[in-house]
Formats: C-alpha cells, structure tokens, sequence
C-alpha cells in the first residue's frame, strides 16, 4: 500500500507515522509513506501557498496550482487514477468499514489542508473522497490524515504481528470488543472472571460474544441495527432489553 500525502508539514507526517507499528511496517516495507511538501511546487519566488480569500473574510485558502502540480506528480508513474482523500471537517465521518475500503487500494493519495481550507476548484478537480475525522475543527488535516493511515496500514496483511488481531476488535462485524484482563489474577480485589481462567475454550467464546453484545448495547446501541446478529446473539440482547425498531420481526425470529 502507498500512501501519498500532499501536505505543507511533511516532516509532521514522517515523524508521525515512523514510530510504533506504523514505522515497524515502513521499515519491513508493508506500507509505503511519501509526503509531499505542495511549497516545493509553487512557483512564486517567496514560495507562498495561500492567498486572501475573494469576497473578504478572514483567513487564508490554499491556492490551487502547487496542489495540482504537487499532485501531478504524484500521479505521473500510476497506471489508473487514484482515490483522493480531501481531509476535511466537511466530509464523512471515517469508520472501520471505510478504513477496510480503503485498505483495497493500491495507492491512496490525502491533501491536507489549512488555514481557511482550500481553493474549491482544485477539490472539484482532484478530489474523490471528502472525510472527517469527526464532528471539530483542527488547524490542519495532518492529524487527520495520519489517524486514516494508521487505521488503514494495521488491516494490511503484515503489519500486525498477529493478524487475529485486528480481525475480532471493535467494530468488526459492527460489535465492539469484549473486555481484556491480564495478571495479576486479583488486582485491587476484583478478580479476573472465572471463565478465563478455566482453560474452556467454547465457554469462554460465548462469554466473550456475550459481553461484546452487552457492551455494544451499552455504548453504542447506534452500532447493533447493521451489526451481523445470530438468534443466540438476539435472544441475549433482547434479555438485556434491547428493542430494535422492527419489534415484530425480532419476535419472530426468537
Ligand atoms: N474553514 C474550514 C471549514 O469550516 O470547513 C475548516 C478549515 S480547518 C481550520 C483547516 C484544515 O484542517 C481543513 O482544510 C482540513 O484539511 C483539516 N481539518 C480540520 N478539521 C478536520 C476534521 N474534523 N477532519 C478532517 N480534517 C480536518
């Protein structure tokens, strides 16, 4: 997977992404990181990016001729257009099931923006994607763009040790993960449940499932109507209460 960011603080993406799994991939070449300084594609003497915005107001925009040179570039050894992701509080909000999209592509380009934002013409121009990180302002889209990487780099084969891991976390099949526990078996008087320690491994999936459906209900009910949900897993939550919309049909699968 490679991963191309067109950015004015490259080195805030270098430094960002080369610690921890994500750095242990770059090294091991799983994924592949090239920031882009769109200032070294401008062609004005003093090297600007931004101008004022027409119509007044405060703030600077982006211009976009060195985005769009930074991005030809970028582009001019591709055999098919990539997808860009224009990071922006505008857009919509990145999920598991987008980073999973994502991670089927071969190369995916970001722009990051700043000031203002960015000139409307080179996003109508460039960009296939519009996604937030969530409902806030930041003051750039570097942050933004390295959480999309980081989620995206750990579902490609290799980057995580074990690859189970990132198949049963939260949000897989739209559920969140079921609670862990480590030693000491008492910690602070509470002890790890009993059911870990019994070494039934048919137990402890079902107290497992069990717990993610309680927690999921708990947290984030939103979660449970596109969750992939067995009668068992039903019957359980229904127990706990949970009463989706469709009543009816519940019943009658129970
Ligand atoms: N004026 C813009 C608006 O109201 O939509 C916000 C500009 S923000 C100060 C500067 C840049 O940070 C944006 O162009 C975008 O790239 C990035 N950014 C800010 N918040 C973001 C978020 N929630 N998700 C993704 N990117 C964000």
């Amino acid at each position: 997977m490679n991963f191309h960011v067109l950015t004015l603080f490259p080195d805030m993406i270098v430094q960002g992404l080369n610690t921890s799994v994500t750095g242990r991939a770059l090294t091991q070449g799983y994924i592949h990181l090239n920031a882009v300084d769109i200032r070294a594609y401008s062609t004005d003497k003093h090297r600007h990016v931004d101008d004022y915005p027409y119509g007044g107001g405060a703030g600077m925009v982006m211009q976009p001729d060195p985005i769009y040179r930074a991005y030809m570039d970028v582009i001019k050894d591709m055999q098919a257009s990539p997808r860009v992701i224009y990071v922006t509080p505008q857009g919509k909000v990145f999920r598991q099931s987008m980073a999973e999209e994502f991670a089927r592509e071969e190369d995916l380009v970001f722009l990051c923006g700043h000031y203002e934002g960015v000139d409307e013409r080179i996003l109508e121009e460039i960009v296939t994607d519009y996604v937030s990180i969530g409902d806030y302002v930041l003051t750039g889209g570097e942050l933004a763009a390295m959480v999309m990487i980081d989620a995206v780099s750990r579902l490609i084969p290799g980057v995580l040790n074990n690859e189970e891991s990132a198949e049963f976390e939260s949000f897989h099949d739209n559920l969140l993960e079921y609670p862990h526990y480590t030693r000491p078996v008492e910690y602070h008087g509470k002890r790890v449940p009993d059911v870990l320690l019994s070494g039934h491994h048919k137990n402890i999936d079902k107290w497992r499932r069990e717990q993610s459906l309680e927690r999921t209900l708990l947290r984030r009910p939103d979660l449970l109507t596109d969750a992939s949900l067995t009668k068992e897993d039903l019957i359980y939550l229904y127990r706990l209460g949970y009463r989706p919309s469709g009543e009816e049909d519940v019943q009658e699968k129970l």
